[in-house]
């Protein structure tokens, strides 16, 4: 961290107190870089969940409410706080709306109202310093770290919420949190325990404060695990990816890479059998008439981002791979020379005017020493290309690794112009190669080249 002072800062902000998230970490200092309220909310209370487990039995009705819970409260955030609220995927109806805001706040959380904007933010300035949870700082600060340790909130991109702020249910959330937490992350839980077959406290322990953390944890996973594993079918340039396992965690969440693609898209899984509950979910809403307006990218629009990330592999790949000294590079050789050069124990050979030394390679011809010996000084396209034997693609690759040089003068001049045209011609990749198709190398002719004595 850079002690030294922001140029760009305007004056008067020199004179305010520092932020503590902008000053080194000290011995002494420490504990003031903690944000203690959350470190209660996202550890401390799991903690004292996991001692009182231990004495609390768990009943096998408790067990089965808490995963029910678990899914409500879980969906309340990735239907509700992410698709509906942060994305606009889709259009609820007030009866959905209400419920999401109250099951997502059982989750504990954030109001809707804070967790949708940094959302924004992650998605505006994914993997930069404005990034809330990037998680170039590590997969612990993506998990945890950002809301373990104090935040300059200036630090983090900003966004608009102004369709939030004009969504009541939003800001009704928002004023009463607090209730809200407390009432649907612990009273709601352990009053359905209760009231329904006597089990108060471990509705409390399980259904409530375990939940919590079994909730959180997985939701995390979005701004951590979705960053960090599996595959980036869409775009590499940033650290979102598809993983079965993080949509396993987060209730179908795990397709980050194409979510961070097409982000206003309702779903996150595009293939029937990947595990996307919260997309069947909002689906069924939209059946139960619940909700609307669900919002899909076309497959022509999914399909060419596949496509262009596929074709950059392909061009990495390209880019490792000697497909010979580029034309243009070669040296230009006068026929007399090049024929010189062969009579003194050079095996060169020119096919479609472009020179290749042969000399190691005469023992290893599949077609014999003697037939590859017969063209060494001559013009051997013809040979090359059907006169003698119609050569394979994989030849004509090989040949274009031992170039050495191009033919001026003669009958070659011609060859050598079609040689320039096409390279002037040749498609490049973004790597700045060029791409060499099967069929359309340089000594290859399009159609195989009859002979007399060949008939
Ligand atoms: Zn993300
Ligand atoms: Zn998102």
């Amino acid at each position: 961290m850079s002690s030294k002072p922001d140029a760009s800062r305007p004056r008067a902000a020199d004179t305010k107190k520092v932020h503590i998230a902008d000053t080194q970490m000290t011995r002494q200092n420490w504990y003031k870089h903690v944000n203690w309220l959350n470190v209660t909310f996202i550890i401390g209370i799991p903690i004292a969940g996991c001692i009182q487990a231990f004495w609390v039995p768990l009943q096998p009705k408790t067990a089965i409410w808490a995963v029910i819970y678990y899914f409500f409260t879980g969906l309340g955030i990735t239907a509700g706080y992410h698709r509906l609220w942060a994305h606009c995927s889709y259009s609820a109806t007030l009866p959905l709306r209400i419920w999401l805001a109250l099951v997502g706040g059982g989750a504990v959380e954030g109001s809707i109202r804070w967790w949708a904007r940094d959302h924004r933010a992650h998605h505006r300035y994914t993997d930069t310093d404005k990034d809330p949870y990037s998680v170039r700082k590590g997969l612990l600060y993506s998990h945890l770290g950002w809301m373990v340790m104090k935040q300059n909130p200036k630090r983090i991109g900003r966004t608009d919420i102004t369709d939030l702020n004009e969504d009541p249910v939003v800001v009704w959330q928002h004023r009463n949190y607090i209730k809200v937490v407390l009432t649907m992350g612990l009273i709601v839980p352990m009053l359905v325990s209760g009231l329904g077959w006597g089990d108060w406290y471990g509705g409390f322990v399980y259904a409530g404060i375990l939940r919590i953390f079994f909730v959180q944890q997985a939701t995390f996973c979005v701004n951590s695990l979705a960053h960090w594993l599996g595959d980036q079918p869409f775009d590499d340039r940033n650290s979102p990816r598809d993983h079965i396992i993080t949509a396993l965690a987060t209730l179908g969440e795990g397709y980050h890479n194409f979510h961070h693609e097409f982000p206003s898209d309702y779903r996150n899984a595009i293939e029937w059998h990947q595990y996307d509950p919260t997309k069947w979910t909002i689906w069924t809403c939209k059946q139960l008439g619940l909700a609307y307006d669900l919002k899909q990218f076309r497959s022509n629009e999914i399909e060419k981002g596949r496509v262009q990330q596929l074709q950059k592999k392909i061009d990495q790949k390209r880019a490792k791979l000697d497909w010979g000294t580029p034309l243009d590079q070669l040296p230009v050789m006068e026929w007399d020379d090049y024929v010189e050069q062969t009579k003194n124990g050079r095996g060169l050979i020119s096919i479609a005017g472009v020179v290749h030394d042969v000399t190691d390679f005469i023992k290893d011809h599949p077609g014999g020493k003697a037939m590859i010996k017969s063209g060494l000084g001559k013009d051997a396209t013809a040979m090359f290309n059907g006169g003698v034997y119609y050569h394979s693609n994989g030849a004509h690759n090989l040949l274009s690794t031992m170039r050495v040089g191009v033919i001026r003068g003669g009958g070659e001049v011609e060859i050598w112009k079609r040689a320039q045209k096409e390279n002037s011609e040749y498609v490049r990749d973004e790597t700045g190669q060029r791409i060499i198709r099967a069929g359309q190398q340089v000594t290859k002719m399009p159609e195989p080249i009859p002979t007399a004595d060949a008939a």
